[in-house]
């Protein structure tokens, strides 16, 4: 995506959340993500250490998310958290900002919104699990969650197989008519049911919720389902029984974060996995891994979300917010 954007002479580009909404759809996001997933399990891309830090100021949660993608020369940081009073304010709680440099010279290119684009990469993140190991025969999705991020991932999963039906649950059952729309509007039916009989149905499952407890059983999982586990990025959360983890084939974006902040920490907790049992999705989208071997393997992709993800659909934005003319410009 880099071109001569990262000159002197270009100035910083202002990329806002309109701009980005107008600019990147899932596709784009599905192969920027993809393809920054791939370059980490090559060694060709890294994320560095996350900051993340209660402000003692607002009930607020902040921090950064780094890294450096070689092959796409992306250099950058999502800066941002979780302000639980915004909504009293008429604003979202989650806010981030990416911010983007020239890998050659450290000199500042762009500034992005990071709301929208957080929504659209952690949808594209769940959508490439799918694509390369859920059955190609996947009929019926599951959603576990209903808040904000559900839509997004509702809306890029069902591109990736010809699915029929998606079936619901949430802990807080009045928030599943935001579900029920998104599948109307793809002309898919929607029934809202009980974990126990999302499970028993569906062949792909997500879950996005912030939960801090197992809220599907490993007997309730059908063989032959994928799970894309999402909601899990912070040390305590758990969306699914640790046992279910162990009993899966797991895949991850990134390992490190899968056993630490991700779905399968308390498995590794437990002495129930070890980390080599986890395998970089990077490595399927190479080439240098199967995947999903057989029918009856339940897949398991731990979604932890890394800084690298951000900064790919961040570096899309403001490329193509330069080709069309939809970033203020500042001169530096
Ligand atoms: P939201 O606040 O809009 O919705 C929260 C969801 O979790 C709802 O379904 C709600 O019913 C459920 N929930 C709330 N408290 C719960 C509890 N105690 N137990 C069980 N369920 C509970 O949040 P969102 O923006 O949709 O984000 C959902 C989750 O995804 C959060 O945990 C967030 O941190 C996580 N997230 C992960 C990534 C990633 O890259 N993996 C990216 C963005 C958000």
């Amino acid at each position: 995506m880099r071109d001569e954007m990262n000159t002197q002479t270009d100035g910083l580009l202002i990329v806002d959340e309109d701009a980005c909404e107008q600019l990147v759809g899932r596709q784009q996001a599905f192969d920027a993500v993809q393809d920054v997933f791939a370059a980490m399990a090559r060694g060709d891309a890294r994320n560095f250490p996350v900051v993340r830090e209660a402000l003692g100021h607002a009930d607020a949660i902040y921090g950064f998310k780094s890294g450096f993608d070689r092959s796409g020369q992306v250099l950058g940081v999502k800066s941002g958290g979780y302000w639980p009073g915004n909504s009293q304010k008429g604003l979202t709680n989650h806010q981030s900002t990416v911010v983007l440099f020239d890998p050659d010279t450290g000199r500042i290119t762009a500034l992005v919104g990071g709301n929208y684009m957080t929504a659209v990469r952690t949808a594209a993140s769940s959508a490439i699990s799918i694509a390369h190991l859920a059955r190609p025969d996947a009929q019926i999705l599951g959603m576990v969650g209903a808040g904000h991020q559900s839509t997004f991932q509702l809306r890029a999963a069902a591109e990736q197989r010809e699915f029929e039906k998606v079936v619901a649950w949430n802990p807080h059952p009045e928030m599943l008519p935001r579900l029920a729309e998104v599948a109307e509007d793809l002309g898919l039916e929607f029934e809202a049911t009980t974990p126990e009989g999302l499970g028993a149905q569906a062949d792909v499952i997500i879950t996005i919720t912030s939960a801090f407890e197992p809220l599907l059983k490993k007997d309730w999982v059908k063989p032959g389902t994928h799970l894309a586990c999402m909601g899990t990025d912070t040390k305590g959360k758990m969306e699914v029984d640790p046992a279910l983890v162990a009993a899966a084939t797991l895949f991850t974006d990134e390992v490190a974060q899968s056993i630490s902040i991700g779905e399968a920490q308390h498995a590794a907790l437990k002495g129930e996995i070890s980390q080599d049992a986890i395998t970089p999705i990077g490595a399927v989208i190479n080439g240098d891994h199967i995947g999903r071997s057989n029918d009856a393997e339940i897949t398991l992709f731990d979604g932890t979300g890394v800084g690298l993800q951000d900064l790919a659909v961040a570096s899309v934005a403001a490329q193509l917010a330069k080709n069309t003319g939809l970033a203020n410009k500042v001169t530096l």
